[in-house]
C-alpha cells in the first residue's frame, strides 16, 4: 500500500459558547500549509488587538448582505446580535488539495453545513464541540478576558445555555479543562479523523 495515499482536507466544525478555548485550539493546529483556519466574515466591531484578515474580515451589514446575495458565503448566521460568516473561497478548493478546514462557527452555522448535500462536503466533514465544565468556571473566564462589556459577557453568557442544549449533534464533545490536557484530546480526534477512508481521493486506490 501506497504510505502516501492522496487524501482530501478534513473539514472540521468547531462550536461551542465563548471564553471555552475552542478559537485557540483551532488556530493552534493551523500551520497555514496542510490545516487552514477560515477567517470568517463579521459585521461585529473589532475588539482591541484583532486585525482585519487575520481574526475577521469586519464587513459592514450592507457589504455582508450583498456578499450573502451573490452567493458567496457558504454558511451564515446572526449570533450575539450581529453577522458571521464563511466564504465558500476559504473552502472547497483547500478540501480538493487536501488541506483540512477549522471552521470555528456557532450552532446554527453547523447544522447549515451538516445540511449541505454537497459529496465533498460529506466526506469530509466532522465535528466538534467544546464544552466549558460549568457555566460558573464560563462567566469567570468570560469576565477574565476583559475585552468586552459587562452586558455582552450577559448576553453571551444567555447564549451560551442554549448553545449547550445542541451539544449532542456533535460527533465530539470535549469537555475543556487545563490547557495542555484539551490540546492533547483535540489532536487525538484530529489524528484519528485525518485516517478516515472517506478521506481518501479518488485515484487513491493502491490495492
Ligand atoms: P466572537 O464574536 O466571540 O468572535 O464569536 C462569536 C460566535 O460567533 C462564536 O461562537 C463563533 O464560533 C461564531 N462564529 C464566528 N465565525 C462564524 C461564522 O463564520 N459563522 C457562524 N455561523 N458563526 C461564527
Amino acid at each position: 500500500m501506497h504510505s502516501h495515499q492522496p487524501r482530501l482536507g478534513l473539514l472540521v466544525i468547531v462550536s461551542g459558547p465563548s471564553g471555552t478555548g475552542k478559537t485557540t485550539l483551532c488556530r493552534q493546529v493551523c500551520d497555514g500549509v496542510r490545516a487552514v483556519f477560515s477567517v470568517s466574515c463579521t459585521t461585529r466591531a473589532p475588539r482591541p488587538g484583532e486585525v482585519d484578515g487575520r481574526d475577521y474580515f469586519f464587513l459592514s451589514e450592507d457589504d455582508f448582505l450583498a456578499r450573502v446575495d451573490r452567493g458567496e458565503l457558504f454558511e451564515h448566521a446572526r449570533v450575539h446580535g450581529r453577522w458571521y460568516g464563511t466564504l465558500k473561497s476559504h473552502v472547497f478548493d483547500n478540501l480538493r488539495r487536501g488541506v483540512d478546514v477549522f471552521m470555528d462557527i456557532d450552532v446554527q452555522g453547523a447544522a447549515q453545513v451538516r445540511a449541505c448535500q454537497d459529496e465533498l462536503v460529506r466526506r469530509c466533514l466532522t465535528d466538534i464541540f467544546v464544552m466549558p465544565p460549568g457555566i460558573g468556571e464560563l462567566r469567570a473566564r468570560l469576565l477574565g478576558r476583559a475585552t468586552d462589556s459587562a452586558e455582552v459577557v450577559e448576553l453571551r453568557l444567555r447564549n451560551a445555555e442554549a448553545e449547550l442544549r445542541h451539544w449532542r449533534e456533535y460527533r465530539y464533545n470535549l469537555v475543556s479543562g487545563e490547557r495542555p490536557r484539551d490540546e492533547a484530546r483535540f489532536k487525538a480526534i484530529l489524528e484519528a479523523e485525518r485516517m478516515r477512508s472517506s478521506l481518501v481521493a479518488c485515484g487513491g486506490d493502491a490495492w
